[in-house]
């Protein structure tokens, strides 16, 4: 995308084409993520606060959540409870930095070996919102 095609718009009424541009780019480092991304109109979420989400149903289904290499061990506890009411549970990953490599891998002890989570830190956030998993975890979906 040629940036300077878009260096002088109105940042508070930007153009469609620079809207559907950002939100279909996608950095290419990030191309891992095998991401898919879903436009919907608003009206069709459920608004909580600020934020809109897609509630999950027979049209998008969770299949896996990934305990990033930052999660620590209150999250584990946190992250079930989140989980527990739906229909299926998805498959729970606890990642951790790989030791040689500049590289994010699955923590072969599993997600529920204490062991495969850091303790939890001063830095930590106090009152994250739990049904929305932060932390650096990162979830995979299926549509
Ligand atoms: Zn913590």
């Amino acid at each position: 995308m040629p940036l300077a095609k878009w260096k002088s718009v109105d940042a508070a009424n930007p153009p469609k084409e620079l809207k559907k541009n950002l939100l279909t780019t996608k950095y290419v480092s990030w191309k891992y993520e095998d991401e898919r991304r879903v436009i919907l109109p608003l009206g069709s979420l459920t608004k909580e606060g600020e934020l809109f989400f897609k509630p999950f149903d027979h049209t998008l289904k969770l299949v896996e959540v990934i305990a990033g290499h930052r999660c620590c061990v209150k999250w584990k506890p946190l992250i079930k409870s989140a989980l527990k009411d739906l229909p299926v549970i998805p498959k729970l990953i606890k990642a951790r930095l790989a030791f040689r490599k500049f590289e994010v891998v699955t923590q072969q002890w599993g997600f529920e070996d204490s062991n495969a989570w850091q303790q939890c830190r001063d830095t930590c956030p106090r009152d994250r919102r739990v049904g929305h998993i932060n932390e650096g975890s990162i979830t995979r979906m299926s549509l």
